[in-house]
């Protein structure tokens, strides 16, 4: 079996998630049904325990980041929301006059956007068996987090090929992890014999559900565009944030 076809293997079997271990769903379910949730916290062996505001999820568009706002006025046509959450962005691109449709794997994520209104379909990314065409593709809050790891980049690409319709392009973003690991003088304290610095593992818990844990992609514009050029893709930095943070679109060459 070649390599694609073997990677393709491992992540298809993540599928989608199931009710009883979906942390993050039902900390978006319980804020939709009471407004207000409980603490959902993301443990990674890399750092210390965060916490996600779970209110954050529900943002609107004019609290969303610069380069959110950017993305969803250059989506155009036919769009695909990518783990799409609480559906924030698919609600804002509703306020701005354009159609999209919205998936996630967190059926509890799904329910909610079912119930304010959107196209939702639990939809694992990389499952072939789905296969409309769109003009762009939404990625969005570290949208290459589901990439999981550089190894996988080949993997996506391709996906990419399938989804998008001629012409089409993907929109996505990321921040470059590097200040996590500056020193005062602005060296940086990696050790090159590790993998690459923005690959994460996470692992979600709201109450009593623990997630099971995935890997998380953070990945800086350079390295993106030399993945995306060696599978057949051209990347332009639309905008960058504040805080390492940036908006790419990715184009098929
Ligand atoms: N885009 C939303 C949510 C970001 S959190 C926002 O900006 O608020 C990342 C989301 O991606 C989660 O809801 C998670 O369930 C979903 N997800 C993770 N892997 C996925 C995959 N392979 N296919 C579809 N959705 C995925």
């Amino acid at each position: 079996m070649s390599y694609i076809s073997t990677l393709k293997l491992v992540l298809m079997e993540k599928e989608v998630l199931n009710s009883a271990a979906d942390p993050m769903g039902a900390a978006i379910y319980d804020y939709y049904v009471n407004g207000n949730a409980d603490t959902l916290i993301v443990h990674s062996s890399m750092f210390e325990d965060d916490e996600i505001p779970v209110e954050d999820l529900f943002r609107t568009l004019d609290a969303m980041p610069l380069v959110e706002r950017i993305a969803l006025e250059q989506a155009k046509g036919r769009i695909l929301d990518v783990g799409a959450g609480s559906g924030c962005h698919s609600i804002a691109l509703k306020e701005l006059g354009k159609t999209s449709v919205a998936i996630d794997i967190s059926p509890l994520s799904v329910e909610v956007m079912m119930q304010r209104g959107l196209d939702a379909r639990q939809v694992n990314l990389f499952d072939e068996s789905f296969t409309e065409k769109f003009d762009t593709i939404l990625m969005l809050m570290n949208g290459t987090g589901i990439i999981g790891t550089l190894d996988n980049m080949p993997v996506f690409f391709e996906r990419m090929k399938q989804l998008l319709a001629p012409g089409g392009s993907i929109l996505i973003d990321s921040s470059d992890l590097r200040y996590l690991y500056e020193e005062e003088d602005g060296s940086l304290m990696i050790d090159l014999a590790d993998d690459y610095y923005g690959q994460l593992d996470y692992r979600m818990e709201y109450k009593d559900i623990l997630g099971e844990p995935f890997d998380w992609l953070y990945v800086d514009f350079e390295t993106l565009a030399i993945y995306a050029e060696e599978n057949g893709f051209t990347t332009e930095l639309i905008e960058e944030g504040d805080h390492y943070d940036y908006l790419a679109k990715l184009t098929i060459n």
